[in-house]
């Protein structure tokens, strides 16, 4: 009869075990960059041959969002577009997006918004012939072995912030949630509403600013991971010491871009695993904006963008070829890919009268 016992046992484990294994093996793998691009948010999944962008950086990030999609990536293509909110810091870069990668579908919090930034992106959504869909809470879509809800935002709110998109995105076991810029007010309405937070990994909300990340959603969303994607030496002194703390106390894991540039996870749907553009030590990682004077991040790989056919001036909007000396001259900083002549002029940039594009 023990025996018995024993043989049942067995055959449970084992078929426990390979309920598990298949778990993960059945689904294709994801990655995430968490692309480092500043005082700024992009973040840029791939599951299978499916991808989504979720923000894309300043304005002055779109030569880098174009190089990495291109270049780095491969991308042709991103089935789904998502602004969170129409600040700058998230809309601005998707222009380089738009320039590399055909898109798919386009959601955002707003369909308008007054500001240079927002207009240009409507102009490329209004030129690919894509509607922008502004989703409602508790929306869900399947896409590939991938699972997008939105949770946010729940009511209107005055703040910009608050408004923002907030995503989980849902692959096997592991979950994912970009909390754009919400602050307190739209993270307990969140929680206020029953939706389920829980996530292995958290895009901590306003780029750790302590209007953001209150304990109360911390705890509800218990992240092994936190990703805060700032910039070194930004203006607002983010992220702050009390965020850290309250981090801390979930018991998460820290990345953040300014001293570890890009971060990309990898979850086979079970597990994940981390790595960094540039090393960083630990105890640095938990040192606020205003005691990290004396932590110099890691030295930058050397870039070599791949360089759009067409570049425009951001300051002076005049685009030139690529190889006109004036682009030379060009501030980074300043520097707009166009994939094509029309496209430069659709979005209001004149022709250079020195190379003549
Ligand atoms: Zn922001
Ligand atoms: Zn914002």
């Amino acid at each position: 009869m023990q025996k018995f016992w024993k043989v049942l046992l067995v055959l449970i484990a084992l078929c426990l075990s390979v309920g598990r294994s298949s778990a993960a093996s059945t689904v294709d793998l994801l990655t995430v960059h968490f692309l480092d691009v500043g005082q700024a948010d992009a973040a840029i999944l791939q599951c299978g041959d499916v991808s989504v962008m979720i923000d894309g950086g300043n304005s002055a990030d779109s030569s880098l969002i174009y190089a990495y999609l291109r270049q780095t990536l491969g991308l042709e293509h991103i089935d789904v577009m998502i602004a969170t909110h129409p600040h700058e810091d998230h809309v601005g870069g998707l222009s380089g997006a738009f320039e590399a990668c055909s898109v798919g579908s386009v959601y955002s919090s707003v369909t308008s918004y007054d500001s240079k930034a927002f207009d240009s992106f409507r102009r490329y959504t209004a030129r690919q012939n894509i509607p922008i869909t502004v989703p409602s809470p508790g929306d869900r879509m399947g896409l590939s072995d991938l699972t997008l809800e939105f949770l946010s935002p729940v009511r209107t709110y005055e703040n910009t912030n608050d408004n923002s998109l907030v995503v989980r995105i849902l692959h096997g076991q592991n979950a994912f949630l970009f909390a754009g810029d919400a602050q307190w007010d739209a993270e307990h309405d969140i929680i206020d509403a029953g939706y389920d937070l829980r996530a292995d990994v958290l895009k901590v909300g306003h780029h750790g600013s302590d209007t953001s990340s209150s304990y109360v959603f911390l705890r509800e969303v218990m992240p092994s991971y936190a990703v805060i994607s700032v910039g070194a030496g930004n203006a607002y002194g983010h992220p702050t010491e009390t965020v850290f703390s309250r981090l801390r106390d979930a018991g998460a894991t820290l990345y953040r871009t300014d001293l570890q540039g890009t971060v990309t996870c990898i979850s086979d749907g079970e597990t994940l695993s981390f790595t960094t553009q540039r090393r960083c030590d630990a105890s640095a990682l938990w040192l606020a904006a205003d005691t990290l004077t004396s932590v110099q991040p890691g030295d930058m790989p050397a870039a070599a963008p791949q360089s759009a056919p067409y570049i425009g001036n951001l300051n002076t909007g005049k685009f030139h070829y690529a190889n006109c000396a004036s682009v030379d001259d060009m501030k980074d900083s300043n520097r707009v890919p166009f994939d094509s002549r029309e496209s430069a002029i659709s979005q209001g940039y004149v022709p250079c009268k020195r190379c003549n594009p």
